[in-house]
C-alpha cells in the first residue's frame, strides 16, 4: 500500500512512537544508550539538565505531582520548546497533553546524568576557595560527595577539614584504589596543569577546574572551567554610567 502526505507521516510517527514507548518502558537503560548513540546530545542540553533537575526536585519536595513543559519553562526562564527538545534526546519523558510526572522526571534526569548513585569527587587545593568548596552543602542533593582532599602545604596535610583529613598531594594514587573519577582543582593557576596531568594519571575522567587557567587534557577527559572572576568582570559593563 502506498501512503502519501500527512496521513502516511502520521502512521509512521504512530508506529515509531509506539516502538519507542515500548522500548523505553521495558529497557530504559538500553533505550537511553541507543538514543544517545544515534543522536549526539549537545553539551548545551547536558548543561541545562541539572537546572531542570534542581527545579523538578524542588517541585517534588513541595508535593507537585505533574508539571507541563510550559509551567517548567516559565519557572526557569527558558522556552517550553527548549525543554521538550532537550528531553526528546532521551525519549521525551513526558505524555502529550499531560506533561511530566515530577517524580519520574527527577529519576530520569538523575539516571541520564548518572547521578542515580552517589558520586565521589576529590578536591586538590585546600586554600580559601577549596575550603569553601569542602564546606558547601549544595553538592549533596545531587548525590555528589567530596570524599578526598589533597594539598602540598605541610601545615594543612593531616589536618581535618569538614570531616576529611587533608592528604599529601604525593598520595594522589589513593584515588585509583578508591575508584574516584571526578576531580576538583582549586590550586593557583600555575599549578593547575600539573595537577590535572596527575589526576588523569590516577584515573580521573572529569575535572571541575576552578583555577584561573586554561588546562589541556586528552579528548577522553572532560574539563569544565569556572573562573568566577570572569563572571564578575562582565557585570560593570551593564551598570549605567553616571
Ligand atoms: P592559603 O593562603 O590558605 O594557601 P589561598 O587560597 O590564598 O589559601 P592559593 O595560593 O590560591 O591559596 O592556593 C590554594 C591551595 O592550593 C593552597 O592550600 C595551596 O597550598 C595549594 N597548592 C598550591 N600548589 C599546589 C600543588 N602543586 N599541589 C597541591 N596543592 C597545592
Amino acid at each position: 500500500m502506498v501512503m502519501e502526505g500527512p496521513i502516511a507521516y502520521q502512521r509512521i510517527r504512530n508506529i515509531s512512537d509506539n516502538v519507542t514507548n515500548d522500548w523505553r518502558k521495558t529497557y530504559p537503560r538500553v533505550f537511553q544508550r541507543r538514543v544517545m548513540r544515534y543522536h549526539r546530545v549537545p553539551d548545551e542540553t547536558i548543561k541545562r539538565l541539572p537546572i531542570y533537575l534542581r527545579r523538578a526536585m524542588h517541585l517534588s519536595e513541595v508535593g507537585v505531582k505533574c508539571v507541563s513543559s510550559t509551567e517548567l519553562a516559565s519557572l526557569l526562564g527558558v522556552t517550553p520548546w527548549q525543554i521538550r527538545k532537550d528531553l526528546s534526546y532521551f525519549g521525551g519523558l513526558g505524555t502529550r497533553g499531560v506533561g511530566y510526572n515530577v517524580e519520574s522526571l527527577v529519576n530520569h534526569i538523575r539516571e541520564i546524568l548518572k547521578l542515580d548513585v552517589v558520586r565521589k569527587a576529590a578536591l586538590v587545593g585546600v586554600g580559601n576557595l577549596g575550603s569553601a568548596i569542602l564546606a558547601f552543602p549544595g553538592f549533596l542533593p545531587f548525590g555528589l560527595e567530596i570524599a578526598a582532599a589533597f594539598d602540598i602545604d605541610k601545615r594543612k596535610v593531616g589536618k581535618k577539614r569538614n570531616g576529611l583529613i587533608v592528604e599529601d598531594i604525593t598520595h594522589l594514587g589513593i584515588l585509583k584504589e578508591q575508584g574516584i573519577t571526578l576531580g576538583i582543582i582549586a590550586v593557583p593557576g600555575d599549578a593547575a596543569q600539573k595537577i590535572a596531568d596527575e589526576l588523569i594519571k590516577v584515573g580521573v575522567k572529569a575535572i571541575l577546574n576552578l583555577a584561573p587557567r586554561y588546562i589541556e587534557v586528552p579528548k577522553r577527559v572532560k574539563v569544565i572551567t569556572i573562573d568566577i572572576a570572569l563572571y564578575l568582570a562582565r557585570l560593570p559593563y551593564y551598570v549605567p554610567s553616571k
